[in-house]
């Protein structure tokens, strides 16, 4: 029987989950991917094979399946009667937070299970979910063996001064650091960049990882040495509904002038900020783009305003810039965003070749440009699979 793995990704209305084999020689490839979404509203399960072909579309009442437990018993018995040949050897699963310690994937015992539950504080509105998907399997096959791969954990090698705010130091002791997030996805870039870039694998990078949620990190020498997020992943760039950066004393004045509660400002800046707030119109690119809106144009010019001081602000950090990538729904993509972007980032070197950049790539600067630009794809799943698949030995 050929093992698989399965890899999870726990939201707090989704569960998404992808299904990899494990040949003896080369790269995992997924021979399914799908979600169960809509938990607690609509309940869908929809899944497609390594070909793309729709292997379940499924819709059920709130009712027949309330939770991610019952979430993951559907997706379980989807993938058994479909890879009866396959035995499944192990569970990764995507953790937000792994604390200020864990700079590496752990496996899943009841004293670390225990360890992630004091990080739920860190990360209220993702972690439980996280631990929960955990705990599902660990009720449906007990005898699975679970790996937790953190968000956190690149970021684990910077400094201490990358780390820290300037509040009192005991604050920091306490845990109010700068943990960064999209780990798994700028550990995929980096691990990438030797076969697909060389030239700059070893040099001075900033990673630009714009999906919904965005970030940048700056990486030297493969490393994390800087990221735009911090303690929360409130931080950086603006978002698809989040502010980003911004002077905490707006969140005072909201609360003390206002007269807002702290639930009421938790959901003004996940939900209800960044592009959907600015434009009025939504949080996804692609309409943004399509709409003659001046609030969309608003959007677009502030998202890659930002995107274009968060460089400068990496590069001061590596003291000096080799290479841009573009990575994420959106730097992957979007050929106006990185054009924008670019056009900000002109006196840093950067020369873009339009051509190539319409067509989103792999190098889309110019063949003199000083500082050169990448798309690469990134594939958080597949870093969690190989993390699994290493820790588990298989
Ligand atoms: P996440 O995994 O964080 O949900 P993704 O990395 O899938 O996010 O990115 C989602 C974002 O990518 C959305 O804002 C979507 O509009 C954007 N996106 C996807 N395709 C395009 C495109 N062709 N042009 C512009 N934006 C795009």
């Amino acid at each position: 029987m050929e093992k698989v793995i399965l890899v999870l990704n726990a939201g707090s209305s989704s569960l998404k989950f992808s299904l990899f084999a494990l040949p003896a020689a080369g790269e995992m490839r997924p021979l399914a991917v799908g979600q169960v979404e809509g938990l607690g509203t609509a309940p869908r399960l929809k899944a497609k094979d390594g070909q793309g072909e729709v292997i379940a579309d499924t819709r059920w009442s709130t009712a027949e399946v309330a939770n991610p437990a019952q979430a993951l018993q559907e997706i379980i018995g989807l993938l058994r009667s479909r890879f009866q040949e396959n035995e499944l050897a192990g569970v990764g699963h995507r953790v937000v937070h792994g604390g200020p310690d864990y700079s590496a994937p752990l496996l899943i015992s009841a004293e670390a299970l225990e360890k992630l539950d004091t990080f739920v504080p860190l990360a209220p509105l993702h972690q439980p979910h996280n631990l929960a998907a955990i705990r599902a399997v660990q009720q449906a096959r007990p005898e699975l063996a679970q790996v937790a791969c953190f968000d956190t954990a690149f970021h684990r090698t910077q400094s201490m001064i990358a780390d820290l705010y300037g509040l009192p130091y005991e604050y920091y002791e306490r845990g109010i650091r700068r943990y960064g997030f999209h780990g798994l996805s700028y550990e995929y870039i980096a691990a990438t960049l030797p076969a697909v870039a060389p030239e700059i694998a070893n040099g001075r990078v900033v990673v630009a990882h714009l999906g919904s949620g965005a970030s940048m990190c700056a990486i030297h020498n493969g490393r994390s040495v800087g990221s735009s997020m911090g303690f929360t992943a409130l931080d950086g760039l603006m978002m698809g509904t989040r502010p980003g950066n911004m002077d905490p004393g707006i969140v005072l004045y909201l609360l003390q002038q206002e007269g807002m509660s702290a639930k009421q400002i938790e959901d003004l800046l996940y939900k209800r900020s960044g592009l959907l707030g600015l434009s009025g119109i939504g949080n996804d690119m692609r309409v943004l783009e399509a709409s003659d809106s001046p609030r969309a144009r608003l959007a677009i010019d502030l998202f890659t305003y930002r995107i274009a001081r968060e460089l400068g602000g990496l590069a001061a950090v590596l003291g000096g810039l080799d290479a841009l990538v573009f990575t994420a729904g959106i730097g992957e993509n979007s050929a106006r965003i990185r054009q924008l972007v670019c056009e900000k980032a002109r006196w840093l070197g950067v020369e873009l070749d339009e051509a190539a950049n319409d067509q989103n790539g792999s190098r889309i600067s110019s063949a003199d440009s000083r500082v050169s630009v990448w798309v690469v794809p990134t594939n958080e799943e597949l870093m969690i699979a190989r993390h699994t698949r290493k820790l588990l030995g298989l």
